[in-house]
């Protein structure tokens, strides 16, 4: 199929975005990467009576470092966030939650800020702005405001970014810490395609091994990317061994809602992810360990 009849507009920037957004209405979309809504538009998920460019705007594109997070535009290229070593060093999660999405030719594309936006319970980018608590700045025409990742994952496909706001910024907190350990894994049916269950860590410990901070989350099995806070808070002050690890876990079935469908039902869903929140809490673990010992985990 093809997508129904739109009109189309370039902005130059945020400002002009956000006055093509007002004026339009809930009739508008922007377009960042295409790599989600254009696929939606020629199934007609999608009938944006105006599109609106974003590609060419280049406030959209910063990446920098201020205080104690790291700023990414929603209009960065995944591909070039994934191989920005310094970005890697500072939030290694979002490197490590990037390898499982899609392909180098849609990476090539598809941008930060639509994949958040965009929403699917199953990507990664938003279970890793969940896990670590990452806020989003959304702009509109006079006015800004910062919204916490808890609030911002709605529904599925639904976040808090209204049809006149325009996503300019992303803050990732920085875990400044000498042993801070982190991972992501997922079962999918191939590599590139949407997880059925995915699972990210970060921990921090400290000279003795001790954990002194910890965040999971978990994604596929909620209608939003999920943060098991209490669970990671019960590792607070334990070596995070392998036994205190598997018994944390024992409970994440309670934070989930998943659903059934033909890749899983939702038992298995929920088995997947007491599996995989046990290994990346492991993994980080070492990862941190490693650092502390000077050595790669
Ligand atoms: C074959 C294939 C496999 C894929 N596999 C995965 C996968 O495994 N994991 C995964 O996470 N994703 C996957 N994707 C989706 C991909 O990551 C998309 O790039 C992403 O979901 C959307 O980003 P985009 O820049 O292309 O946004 P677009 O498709 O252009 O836009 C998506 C939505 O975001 C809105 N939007 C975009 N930018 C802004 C902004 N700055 N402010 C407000 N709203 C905005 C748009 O209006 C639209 O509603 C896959 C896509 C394909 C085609």
């Amino acid at each position: 199929m093809k997508a129904a009849i739109f009109e189309y507009a370039r902005a130059d920037s945020i400002a002009q975005a956000c006055s093509l957004l007002a004026e339009h209405g809930a009739d508008a979309k922007l377009l960042a990467g295409g790599q989600s809504l254009v696929p939606m538009m020629a199934m007609r998920l999608a009938r944006p009576a105006w599109l609106i460019n974003v590609n060419e705007i280049a406030e959209l594109k910063s990446s920098r470092r201020d205080g104690a997070a790291w700023v990414t535009g929603a209009g960065l290229r995944q591909v070039d966030v994934e191989r920005d070593g310094e970005l890697a060093r500072a939030v290694p999660l979002i490197r490590q939650g990037l390898y499982w999405v899609g392909h180098v030719q849609t990476k090539n594309r598809g941008t930060v800020g639509g994949s958040l936006v965009h929403a699917d319970p199953s990507a990664e980018l938003p279970l890793v702005a969940q896990a670590l608590g990452a806020s989003f700045v959304l702009r509109r025409n006079g006015g800004e405001r910062t919204v916490a990742a808890a609030d911002f994952f709605q529904a599925p496909m639904m976040t808090a970014t209204e049809p006149d706001e325009c996503l300019a910024e992303v803050r990732w907190p920085v875990w400044q810490g000498e042993r801070v350990g982190s991972a992501f894994d997922e079962l999918s049916i191939r590599h590139g395609d949407y997880a059925i269950v995915a699972a990210c860590a970060q921990v921090e410990v400290d000279s003795a091994g001790r954990c002194v901070r910890a965040v999971l989350g978990i994604g596929g099995a909620a209608s939003v990317p999920v943060s098991a806070e209490a669970i990671a808070r019960s590792l607070h002050g334990t070596q995070l061994d392998d036994t205190t690890v598997e018994a944390a876990v024992e409970s994440i079935g309670q934070y989930l809602e998943p659903g059934s469908d033909v890749h899983a039902t939702a038992e298995y869903r929920v088995h997947l992810a007491r599996v995989l929140a046990a290994r990346v809490l492991r993994q980080a673990r070492d990862h941190a360990a490693g650092k502390a010992r000077g050595t790669r985990a």
